[in-house]
């Protein structure tokens, strides 16, 4: 379950929620003491100055403070200055302490009641830079500053209040980013199951697939998320896997059935009994025959397997295709003129690097089925061209041509458009055209028919310029 990608996704989200909570967390907390701090030492500034006004006025010579002074172990508060109440000096939140440098060095002056005692040593008023010295110690907060000629001041704050507040705000910034963290979980894993649910459905789909249900497909919800995207595809996929196997179903069993019928020829002549010498040979005679055709059949099937395995290596060679095409009209030529049908040809002259073994047997083919296909007196008109697009071979009849919606079929193994004219003895099994198309798809190239019923068709071997 939790190496699941949703939980995956999750536990990333989470980890990433809870390093940026802690972060702002973090930078919230010390803003807040920060300022806290700030406004401590705003307030200890103030008062501050305000001692030290009052000292500038005693030094004037309002109040004669040596003598009070003087080796005194805990020193009295500063008296307020005449024509100044008690109250506008007095600062509950702050207390203070002043030093006097005379002859004997720094005594204790004035100090307000309950001084917690100075954090470290009190400097001499000449090591204090203008803006003071700010000291903090358990819980107090401390500035010293020089005063006058020869005072040193100390205002201080104690800051246990503010650091408990500062200790709630942090409980409570602790609780609320929890709460957020929960929140963020909770939604992140109805929306990480959302997307995902898709995947659930591919994998559902092509678990049904597997087990032979074929034409099972994906819902797609429309919409172009890169789940529907992938769920498209994957369709494309299963249309294109279904028509291949639904191919190979019906190849097995067209070949079986291709065969089934040499097979049993064979064994009727096995059981028949003739009963002259003469008849016994004219049973063998048949049986070779059908032997011999059924063994064509089985190499034919074994050629299309090695093509469909990748297995069947095209070995090229420079061929002179010219030669090539002329030769394979010298052997259709007598069957051609059993019919009284014509053979022009129109041959450039080109070298190719093919294999000459396989482009012989495509050309050899179409001329094979002009031949069967055209009525007594036609004729046949062979073209071999280099053109724009790459070197072509075409083989044109005035034959029967073959109707339009046949065309794309006339490809498939097995087909024939015309199953009654297709027998046997001829061997005309319908793999002759798959054959040659896959042997031109070997060399790069392809094979494409023009026709038109009742006036005849034109098979157009295209290669590659490549190959020449
Ligand atoms: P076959 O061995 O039956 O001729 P092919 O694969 O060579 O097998 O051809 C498949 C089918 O295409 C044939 O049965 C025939 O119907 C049609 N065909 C092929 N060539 C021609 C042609 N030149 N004229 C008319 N029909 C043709």
């Amino acid at each position: 379950m939790f190496r699941s990608i949703s939980w995956q996704l999750q536990f990333s989200y989470g980890v990433l929620v809870l390093l940026a909570l802690v972060g702002l967390g973090m930078f919230g907390f010390l803003h807040r003491k920060s300022e806290m701090l700030r406004q401590v030492d705003e307030g200890l500034q103030n008062r501050s100055k305000q001692i030290s006004a009052i000292l500038v006025r005693y030094d004037l010579g309002e109040l004669r403070l040596p003598e009070l002074v003087r080796n005194s172990k805990s020193p009295p508060p500063l008296p307020p200055p005449r024509g100044i109440s008690e109250d506008a000096v007095l600062d509950e939140t702050t207390y203070y302490h002043v030093w006097k440098l005379d002859d004997g060095g720094l005594n204790p002056a004035f100090a307000s009641e309950g001084f917690p005692g100075v954090i470290g040593s009190v400097p001499h008023p000449r090591d204090l830079q203008s803006t003071g010295e700010v000291r903090t110690g358990d819980e107090q907060r401390q500035l010293l500053n020089r005063a006058v000629r020869n005072y040193v001041v100390l205002a201080g704050t104690d800051l246990s209040e503010r650091e408990t507040a500062l200790n709630r705000f942090l409980v409570r910034l602790v609780l609320g980013e929890l709460v957020f963290l929960v929140l963020f979980l909770i939604a992140g894993y109805w929306l990480t199951r959302r997307a995902l649910r898709p995947i659930g459905r591919i994998s559902k789909t092509a678990r049904t697939i597997s087990d032979g249900a074929l034409d099972e497909r994906i819902p797609e919800e429309g919409g172009s998320s890169e789940l529907n995207d992938l769920s498209a595809v994957l369709n494309d996929s299963f249309d294109h896997l279904e028509a291949s196997i639904l191919r190979q179903r019906k190849f097995t069993s067209d070949a079986s059935h291709e065969l089934r019928t040499p097979i049993a020829a064979i064994l009727a002549e096995g059981q028949s009994r003739p009963e002259t010498i003469e008849e016994y040979r004219a049973s063998l005679d048949r049986c070779v025959d059908t032997a011999r055709s059924m063994g064509q059949l089985v190499d034919q099937l074994l050629e299309l397997a090695r093509y469909d395995s990748r297995k069947q290596e095209i070995v090229r060679e420079p061929t002179d295709l010219d030669l090539l095409v002329n030769r394979a009209i010298q052997l259709v030529r007598p069957m051609a003129e059993e019919k009284a049908i014509g053979i022009e040809k129109h041959l450039d002259v080109v070298q190719a690097n093919v294999n000459p073994v396989r482009i012989s047997q495509v050309v050899l083919n179409l001329l094979n089925n002009a031949v069967s296909y055209t009525g007594e007196g036609g004729t046949i008109v062979v073209r071999l061209q280099e053109t724009e697009t790459g070197i072509e071979i075409s083989v044109e009849d005035s034959g029967i041509g073959i109707l339009k919606e046949d065309q794309p079929k006339i490809f498939d193994r097995f087909y024939r458009a015309d199953a009654s004219r297709s027998d046997h003895e001829k061997k005309h099994y319908g793999l002759g055209l798959a054959i040659s198309r896959e042997i031109a798809l070997a060399h790069g190239g392809e094979l494409r028919v023009e026709s038109e019923e009742g006036k005849g068709s034109v098979f157009t071997l295209q290669l590659p310029r490549e190959a020449g």
